[in-house]
């Protein structure tokens, strides 16, 4: 039997500064410490989850507090750190410092690394994606400390430590991966497949205040009181799931990292605080079976689409008439959402057909106006 992934679960029940830098420590010295992450004169990127820049506490990425103390451990070791990640919405640059991070990597000069340039890298050994283009700030590094957020989302189910990879992608060939991969069971594969490529060294995920509920942008802060290590992603995010007492056999990227070797869902050893200390009975996910387990995955009809698949819904009181969903809409050749009769004082409207069920327009909403909703005969099959 092979070693046993690591996975530390710390108690923490706070965003105070001294802690969160205590219970960093704790975290990184049950791994065995910072210096079996970095060695002196590497390069080291810092991949928080900067999925959009926003108020700390509305959960969206790991708090600025948090971000600060890994900072802080890591200069243990004299390397050269950088950090960045590519958002779903608006510029790099521009998202850090709404996000609260780049104001802290300025403090401690840790520069913001290149995510708007990509360049092509061939991955032969990939199972289902033999290339990907990678912003050119992960491909100056040695190594990626990963900072997850611990939240739900409606493809994935949660959006965990595979899941934070994705950003390494530059922004708008992120959109083209979802019209490429209009499944989840697709779209887990390729997020498998992009962290065997890129091979994070170790995954933080601030689970101190997390996300439940319609995430990964628009949910509810909910504290599940831990920060979770492991350099296993697979064991890390197997564990999420227990915490927000989903199966985690209902996470492809689970079930399909396992399966490719990215790591393991049962063979791992928690270290730290119990888990059962953490476990919320009642978070506020989506624990409906997979599609593909139902022996609905094969129907991929429009028809069939729009009965049995969850779909994206628009509230039009909350509404703010932004277009956002519009724009980022990533469905081919026609977006899936418009302005109905070109009519923009009126919330977007939806062509089902069309769309692909990506999620991407209930991801970046900012008015918390879409949420996802399964259709009756989906809800009674399931
Ligand atoms: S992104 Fe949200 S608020 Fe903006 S137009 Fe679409 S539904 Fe309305
Ligand atoms: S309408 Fe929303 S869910 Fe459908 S393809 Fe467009 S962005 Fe994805």
């Amino acid at each position: 039997m092979t070693q046993p992934s690591t996975v530390a679960l710390v108690r923490c029940e706070s965003y105070e500064p001294e802690a969160v830098q205590a219970a960093v420590q704790r975290g990184l010295s049950l791994l065995g410490g910072v210096e079996q992450f970095v060695q002196p004169g590497e390069t080291i990127l810092f991949k928080p989850n900067i999925l959009e820049g926003a108020d700390p506490m509305k959960c969206i990425g790991p708090h600025p507090v948090v971000f600060e103390a890994v900072l802080e451990a890591f200069r243990a070791v004299d390397a050269h750190y950088t950090y960045g990640d590519s958002p779903g919405f608006g510029s790099p640059k521009g998202m850090a410092r709404m996000s609260g991070l780049g104001k802290i990597a300025d403090a401690k000069g840790v520069e913001l690394a290149d995510f708007v340039n990509g360049e092509e890298v061939a991955f032969p050994q990939g199972k289902m994606i033999k290339k990907f283009t990678i912003a050119k700030g992960v491909l100056a590094a040695d190594g990626i400390i990963s900072l997850p957020k611990m939240k739900t989302h409606a493809l994935a189910r949660l959006t965990g430590a595979v899941k934070n990879t994705f950003g390494c992608v530059p922004g708008f060939l992120k959109a083209e991966f979802h019209s490429l991969m209009p499944s989840a069971d697709m779209f887990a594969k390729m997020l498998v497949d992009l962290n065997l490529l890129l091979q994070p060294r170790l995954y933080i995920m601030d689970g101190i205040y997390a996300m439940e509920g319609n995430g990964p942008r628009n949910g509810t802060p909910r504290p599940m009181n831990a920060l979770i290590f492991s350099a296993d992603p697979i064991a890390l995010d197997t564990v999420v799931a227990r915490m927000m007492n989903l199966d985690p056999k209902l996470v492809e990227t689970c079930m399909h990292g396992d399966a490719w070797g990215l790591g393991t869902m049962k063979n791992y050893e928690l270290v730290g605080d119990p888990l059962d200390t953490f476990i919320a009975a009642d978070y506020n996910v989506n624990r409906s079976p997979l599609s593909t387990s139902t022996g609905i995955g094969f129907l991929t009809t429009s028809l069939m689409k729009n009965i049995f698949t969850p779909r994206p819904v628009i509230n039009e009181e909350l509404c703010i008439r932004c277009g956002r969903c519009i724009q980022v809409c990533p469905a081919v050749p026609e977006k899936a959402l418009s302005w109905p009769d070109g009519d923009m004082t009126k919330a977007p409207v939806y062509d089902y057909n069309l769309c692909i069920r990506c999620y991407c327009c209930q991801e970046m909403c900012p008015a918390e106006a879409i949420t996802v909703k399964t259709p009756l005969l989906g809800r009674l099959l399931h």
